[in-house]
């Protein structure tokens, strides 16, 4: 029988139960599902072979916290604190925001995710239909919904305005991609946070959320809802087991147990925390919990760029330099780029390469003199490999990254798309 890919000879990280690793093995995927992983039952008869003699294949990566659109702001605001880099930002967003201009950096954003071996995203921006379009044109898996800030936003729509159109949205949407994403606990009152629990429970959406990313904000919060974010999102019936908190950096012992009761996960950004002097996760206790934590880049306007492999680095080595070696080893932060976002998106059929699952993904270069040699694929992964190896990328069954030519994003078109939008930008800023 013939079948539409075969990727042969690979050394193949399947994240399985088992975090089985697979030697001289032959991932087989027809349409966008993988029909077997492991040693050549016999020749191969595939429509596309992808020759990974030598290569390290692990499961496309999960992006569980970013705003892809907002690469066309990277390195706008640097080497500012958080509440600084959004007095700069929120100008020029209010300025330059609408279908088109979301739809650029989107592009933009998935061709740099797809670089980077990343087959998945969840979303959190303003004209999400917009970037629902781009991503499915592109064949990359985008998750997000409904932005919600008190404000009337970018997009302009009043609060009551927002719910209505929020509503209308999700109800034309397949109901396990349902999503609501108020922004934060501190750009929402009391009233609009229990009306988007209420929108989120009737539709059944799942919840993507900023939380606990730095100090400042737990003043903000305790301020204005005399608790802390978390506290708040339990309240508002924002936190359960649909739940993604963005960041969840500055956690009580009692949010931590909040967190875990729920069965929220927690997308860290250890990149955007360190670059923005946010702090530190609690990942060893969350991890201890039992809470899933999932790896996010974040925006590229904060820490500028959609990169899981320095996240990944940047979750580990802190851990090291403060826990001790070892505590959080390497398969464990392979598993927060895989299997870990796949469990905070709800999507079961992601993070692992086995037969069933979803077709995503990456192959390492195995002409890479920075992977060689290899005694240990899934520390090479972890410790070695950056988004220069990445070579191949399957997306769904597709292969989005052919030799490190992409085949369903014009990128040209999207650089000169955010480049242009340059000028608008820095007039907005300085103003
Ligand atoms: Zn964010």
């Amino acid at each position: 029988m013939t079948t539409d890919l075969a990727v042969v000879d690979a050394t193949v990280v399947t994240m399985d139960a088992a975090r089985t690793v697979h030697h001289g093995a032959t991932v087989l995927v027809d349409g966008s599902t993988i029909t077997s992983v492991g040693p050549p039952a016999g020749p191969v008869d595939a429509r596309r072979t992808i020759d990974a003699r030598g290569a390290i294949v692990v499961p496309g990566l999960v992006n569980a916290h970013t705003h892809l659109a907002m690469t066309m702001f990277r390195g706008l605001a640097d080497d500012l604190d958080l509440e600084r880099f959004l007095a700069r930002l929120l100008p020029a967003e209010g300025a330059l925001l609408s279908e088109e201009t979301v739809a650029a950096g989107t592009a933009l954003g998935i061709a740099e995710c797809f670089r980077s071996g990343i087959t998945t995203a969840l979303d959190m921006y303003f004209f999400p239909e917009a970037s629902a379009a781009v991503a499915a044109a592109a064949g990359f898996d985008l998750r997000g919904g409904p932005v919600f800030v008190e404000f009337a936003g970018a997009d302009g729509r009043r609060f009551a305005d927002r719910l209505a159109w929020a509503g209308d949205l999700l109800a034309a949407t397949a109901p396990d991609r349902r999503w609501v994403c108020p922004h934060s606990t501190y750009l929402l009152d009391a009233h609009q946070l229990d009306a988007v629990g209420a929108l989120a429970a009737e539709h059944g959406a799942r919840v993507h959320v900023h939380a606990c990313e730095t100090v400042a904000e737990l003043g903000l919060v305790r301020d204005r809802h005399g608790r802390t974010p978390v506290e708040v999102l339990r309240d508002s019936g924002l936190l359960g087991p649909g739940t993604v908190l963005g960041h969840g950096v500055h956690l009580s012992d009692g949010d931590l147990e909040l967190v875990a009761a729920s069965g929220a996960a927690v997308a860290h950004c250890p990149a955007s925390n360190q670059k923005l002097a946010s702090g530190f996760a609690r990942v060893p206790e969350l991890l201890a919990a039992g809470v899933p934590v999932a790896l996010g880049t974040d925006g590229a306007a904060s820490a500028n760029d959609l990169d899981l492999w320095l996240a990944m680095r940047l979750a580990a080595y802190p851990l090291a330099a403060r826990e001790g070696v070892g505590t959080v080893a390497a398969a464990d932060v392979l598993a927060m780029a895989t299997t870990a976002g796949a469990r905070a998106i709800g999507a079961p059929d992601l993070g692992t390469i086995e037969a069933g699952r979803r077709a995503d993904l990456v192959v390492l270069d195995p002409s890479s003199p920075s992977l060689t040699p290899s005694f240990d694929a899934v520390s090479t992964a972890v410790y070695a490999a950056a988004r220069a190896d990445v070579r191949w990328v399957v997306a769904g069954g597709q292969v989005v990254l052919d030799d490190r030519r992409l085949t369903t994003v014009d990128v040209d078109g999207a650089i000169a798309a955010v480049r242009e939008l340059g000028p608008r930008i820095l007039a907005a800023t300085s103003r």
